[in-house]
C-alpha cells in the first residue's frame, strides 16, 4: 500500500491498498469465471486452468487474512467446517490426533463419528489443561494437535505456546481455531501454530450473510500443498459472490471487534453482580479460571463471546431466552447483531454443555441496551 509499514488496522480498512490497475477502482471485482483461456503454446501463463482451484476474487480476502494473522499463506474454504475436515483429511488412517473435549459441537461430532471411522485414533483432552495435553501427545504417532482457543461455549482457555512446544517435540502439527479470538486479538503464529482456522462466517465477514471458512499456514510447504490440493478435489472452494462479501466484511473487522469486546467487558462485569445470574463465563473477567493465560496470548481485548449461567437452572434459562426483545434467539456469533442461544438444547445428549448457560454474542448495538434487555427478560421468567 505504502512504502511505510503500517498498522493491521490499516491493512483490512483498505484490503491491502489494492487499487485497479486498469480502471482505478478501489474495490475488486467480482470474478465469475469457471474456466481460463490456454495459451497457445498449450500453457496457462495465467497461472489458472479451472475455478475448483481457486478464484481471483478469493486473491484480495486470502492475502489480508495472511497478512493480518502474520502467516505466509491463507486459503478460503466454503465453511469453516470445510476449513476445519481439511486439516484431519491431510492425515492417513492410523494417525493420532489430540483435540479439546470442550470445542464447536459439530466438529466434535465429526471427529467422534466420520474421522474416527475413518481410521483416525482420536483423543479428546482438557485442552484448558497443557498438562493434559503433555499426557495425551504420543512421539511419533501424533500427527495433530487441534485447540479452540477461547472455546465454545465455556470459554475455556488454551496456552497456545505451550502446546506448540508439546506438538513439536513430538513431532505434531499444531492447529488453532481461532474463530472467537479473530487477529485483531490472538496471532497464534506467534505463538508457535502452524495452521491457524477460522469460521470465516463468524467475525471475519461479521453480518450474518456467508457461511465461509479459512485456513492460514506458517509455512507454504508441502503440507499446505496438500491443503490446497484437498480444496480443489473436494470442491470445498468458496462461491465468487461470498468471496467478495468477506473481503468487504474484512475491512471493518477491527472497528466491529474492538466494539464488541469494550460491549462485552462491560456486560460481564454487570451480569456477574446480578441477582438472578449464578456465574458469567468471559475470559477477561479476573475470577475466570483461564483468565491469566488468556492475559498472555490476547491483546487488545479479551473477545465478544460470553456465556451465563441463570440461577434457577434450565427452565428459567430458557425462560429467559424466551423474553428478550432486542438480542435474537439464534445459533452461530460474531455478527454485528447480537445473539442469544440456550446452547446444551442445540447440542443435544453428552453435551459438556452445562443446562443453564446462555451464550451470548455481542454486536454493534448499545451495550447499555443489551444490559437492559436481557435484564428485564431475567426478571420477567423469574417472575412468571
Ligand atoms: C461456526 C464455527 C465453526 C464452523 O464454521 P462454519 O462456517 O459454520 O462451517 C468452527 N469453529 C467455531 C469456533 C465456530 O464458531
Amino acid at each position: 500500500m505504502t512504502g511505510k509499514k503500517v498498522a493491521a488496522a490499516s491493512l483490512a480498512a483498505q484490503a491491502m491498498g489494492w487499487i485497479d490497475p486498469v480502471t482505478k477502482a478501489v474495490v475488486p471485482p467480482i470474478h465469475m469465471a469457471s474456466t481460463y483461456q490456454r495459451d497457445e503454446d498449450n500453457g496457462y501463463r495465467s497461472g489458472r486452468i479451472y475455478a475448483r482451484a481457486d478464484n481471483p476474487t478469493f486473491d484480495q480476502a486470502e492475502a489480508t487474512l495472511a497478512a493480518l494473522e502474520g502467516g505466509a499463506k491463507a486459503m478460503v474454504f466454503s465453511s469453516g467446517m470445510s476449513a476445519a475436515t481439511a486439516c484431519f483429511l491431510a492425515l492417513a488412517p492410523g494417525d493420532h490426533v489430540v483435540v479439546p473435549k470442550v470445542m464447536y459441537w459439530s466438529l466434535r461430532n465429526w471427529l467422534a463419528t466420520f474421522a474416527t471411522q475413518w481410521g483416525l485414533a482420536v483423543e479428546f483432552v482438557d485442552a484448558a489443561s497443557t498438562d493434559a495435553i503433555a499426557a495425551a501427545v504420543q512421539p511419533g504417532k501424533t500427527k495433530l494437535v487441534w485447540l479452540e482457543t477461547p472455546a465454545n461455549p465455556t470459554w475455556a482457555v488454551s496456552d497456545i505456546a505451550a502446546a506448540a512446544q508439546i506438538a513439536h517435540a513430538a513431532g505434531a502439527l499444531l492447529a488453532v481455531d481461532s474463530t472467537v479470538a479473530t487477529p485483531v486479538l490472538t496471532r497464534p503464529i506467534e505463538h508457535g501454530a502452524d495452521i491457524v482456522m477460522h469460521s470465516a462466517t463468524k467475525y471475519l465477514n461479521g453480518h450474518s450473510d456467508i457461511i465461509a471458512g479459512a485456513l492460514v499456514g506458517a509455512r507454504e510447504d508441502a503440507h499446505w500443498a496438500k491443503l490446497r490440493a484437498i480444496r480443489a478435489q473436494l470442491g470445498t472452494i468458496l462461491g465468487q459472490t461470498e468471496a467478495w462479501l468477506l473481503m468487504r466484511g474484512m475491512r471493518t473487522l477491527f472497528p466491529r471487534v474492538q466494539w464488541a469486546c469494550r460491549s462485552a467487558e462491560a456486560l460481564a462485569q454487570k451480569f456477574a453482580a446480578h441477582p438472578m445470574i449464578e456465574q458469567v463465563l468471559y475470559p477477561g473477567l479476573p475470577s475466570f479460571a483461564g483468565h491469566e493465560a488468556a492475559r498472555k496470548q490476547m491483546s487488545g481485548g479479551f473477545g465478544g463471546m460470553l456465556s451465563v449461567r441463570v440461577k434457577g437452572g434450565e427452565g428459567l434459562a430458557i425462560a429467559a431466552a424466551a423474553r428478550v426483545e432486542l438480542w435474537k434467539r439464534a445459533t452461530s456469533l460474531g455478527g454485528v447483531e447480537s445473539l442469544i442461544e440456550h446452547r446444551a438444547s442445540i447440542e443435544g445428549p453428552g453435551t459438556p454443555c452445562p443446562p443453564d448457560l446462555l451464550r451470548l454474542s455481542v454486536g454493534v448495538e448499545d451495550s447499555g441496551d443489551l444490559y437492559d434487555d436481557l435484564d428485564q427478560a431475567l426478571r420477567r421468567a423469574h417472575n412468571s
